[in-house]
């Protein structure tokens, strides 16, 4: 008896395998039943060729004419490559294996669309679940080890490779993450990953406020969503059927992520076009996925709050140590920097070829005037008197340091005695100009002060630090002291070198 090709289409049709088939040079395609069943495809949507569609599954490119299965089969006779399959329902990623069946009165180009891992999901033999398992291992030790090592940087990359990597094993249409605000009053996608064919939404689902989905978030709330068929929804659930419906999802799974004992957001993954019957299996993988994605955001916000930790310390150490480097009163340099500073530039000077002065700075009879104003006054001259000497100073490397009491210092390096003597001159008349009344001074009953002066050439510097080492400073600042003496002794408001 030969077969009509009437035969052929009705025996065809009714396979429980997962079968397309056309005639060659014909345009009409047939699906079997259980093609049907995979992919979904009630009667009322039915079938047309132009709703198939065949994408590469690595590059998720759309496949070009000549690489199609049929194109392939009726070509070269056979065809056993993988797609990602896509009808108007879902898609998924498909081992496709046919070719050309001849009978009498045509020849017929037959596809055996099986999707990836149907084998092991469709029957529950033992070895089956247990490949799967190894597989599901492997992909989440892949993706921990990297999460391990990744700095912050890179950490956005690798859940979104850890999403694409969850995606294509489960076979899912869309995967994502979504983070919750501080107050749980909004959420945002804020990772996505959609198969080929997918429309991506994650620009939609920014700051969405949770109020608007009760349903989802009181289930969320314990820790997992978990819906097989969207249409099945109660009344109850009527804004998330909305947007589920409006987003063609028809099953959706998602678990909580918690990081430091807080919800933190969700993972999920949508199945688009047909309703699927979430198994424990694929509770457990999206459990564990969200569990490791929970881990890292944790170390991750530790290794933060350390880090802000370190800064604020750094911060405190840093202001500590100026602190320590100021005087209370007047806010400039105080003893225990100028002695360092004074150490350090001379061993530089020195080195580097540079001459280098060195002020002594005394306010005449600043008893008298604490006796006559009182103290708090004395202390208002004192910061007027650090102002002046500070602005009377122009060199960036010249430090005005309150040396003790009503006395200051300034050193000045890379400054010879002609310069150093125009600063002290300057220094004089910048005092005098503060007109500061005082009653017991000799000079136009203003405040002044004195000025002890010590320039060091190169030549001369180099040999005292020869002699000194580290007496040089105090060898300076004796000098310094003596120049003061003298100009206390020539009558005040003068300077001596
Ligand atoms: P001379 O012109 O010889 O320097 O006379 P003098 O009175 O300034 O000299 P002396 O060293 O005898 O006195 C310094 C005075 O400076 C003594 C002290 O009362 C005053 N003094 C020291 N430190 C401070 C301070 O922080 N605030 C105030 N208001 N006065 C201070
Ligand atoms: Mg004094
Ligand atoms: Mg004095």
């Amino acid at each position: 008896m030969r077969l009509s090709s009437e035969d052929i289409v009705a025996v065809l049709k009714q396979m429980p395998s997962s079968i397309l088939f056309k005639r060659i040079n014909r345009e009409e395609v047939y699906c079997s039943t259980g093609f049907e069943k995979t992919f979904g495809i009630t009667k009322l949507n039915g079938l047309d060729e132009s709703s198939i569609m065949f994408f590469d599954s690595q590059s998720k490119q759309k496949t070009a004419a000549n690489t199609l299965p049929f194109y392939i089969a009726a070509t070269e006779g056979a065809v056993s490559q993988q797609y990602r399959v896509q009808t108007q329902c879902r898609a998924m990623n498909c081992h496709v294996e046919g070719g050309v069946i001849t009978t009498s009165e045509e020849n017929w180009l037959v596809l055996y669309v099986r999707p990836d891992g149907s084998d092991l999901v469709a029957n529950n033999q033992q070895g089956s679940a247990a490949g799967k398992h190894i597989v599901f291992n492997q992909l989440l030790s892949d993706f921990s080890s990297k999460l391990i090592n990744a700095s912050v940087d890179e950490l956005d990359n690798i859940i979104d490779q850890a999403l694409a990597g969850f995606g294509e094993f489960s076979n899912v249409d869309r995967c994502y993450l979504f983070e919750f605000n501080e107050d749980m009053a909004l959420m945002s996608n804020t990772h996505e990953w959609v198969a080929a064919g997918v429309t991506p939404f994650i620009d939609e689902l920014q700051n969405m406020p949770t109020s608007s989905l009760p349903f989802f978030m009181s289930h969320i709330a314990n820790g997992l969503f978990k819906v097989d068929d969207v249409s099945s929804l109660p009344e109850s659930a009527a804004a998330e059927k909305a947007v589920f419906e409006e987003e063609r999802i028809f099953s959706i799974l998602c678990v909580r992520i918690m990081v430091n004992d807080t919800p933190y957001g969700f993972i999920g993954c949508d199945i688009i076009g047909s309703p699927y019957s979430w198994n424990t299996f694929d509770i457990q993988y999206l459990r564990r996925i969200g569990e490791m994605l929970g881990n890292t955001l944790q170390s991750l916000h530790n290794r933060k709050i350390l880090q802000k930790m370190q800064l604020e310390l750094l911060e405190a150490n840093k202001q500590l140590e100026q602190l320590a480097n100021i005087d209370g009163l007047t806010g400039i340099a105080n003893r225990r920097l100028f002695d360092t500073t004074l150490k350090r530039d001379i061993q530089r000077c020195q080195e580097q070829g540079l001459a280098l002065s060195l002020l002594l700075i005394d306010v005449d009879f600043f008893k008298q005037y604490n006796d006559d104003y009182g103290h708090v006054a004395g202390d208002k001259v004192l910061i007027k008197i650090a102002e002046t000497l500070s602005n009377s100073c122009l060199g960036s490397d010249d430090l005005v340091a309150r040396y003790g009491g009503e006395e200051f210092a300034i050193i000045l390096p890379g400054t010879d005695n002609i310069a150093a003597k125009a600063i002290a001159s300057r220094i004089l008349r910048n005092v005098t100009l503060l007109n500061i009344p005082h009653e017991a001074s000799a000079y136009d009953k203003k405040l002044t002060v004195s000025v002890g002066l010590i320039s060091q050439s190169n030549d001369a510097l180099r040999s005292v630090y020869q002699r000194q080492g580290e007496q040089s400073a105090m060898w300076l600042l004796n000098h310094a002291d003596e120049a003061l003496y003298r100009a206390k002794n020539d009558g005040r408001n003068c300077s001596r070198s």
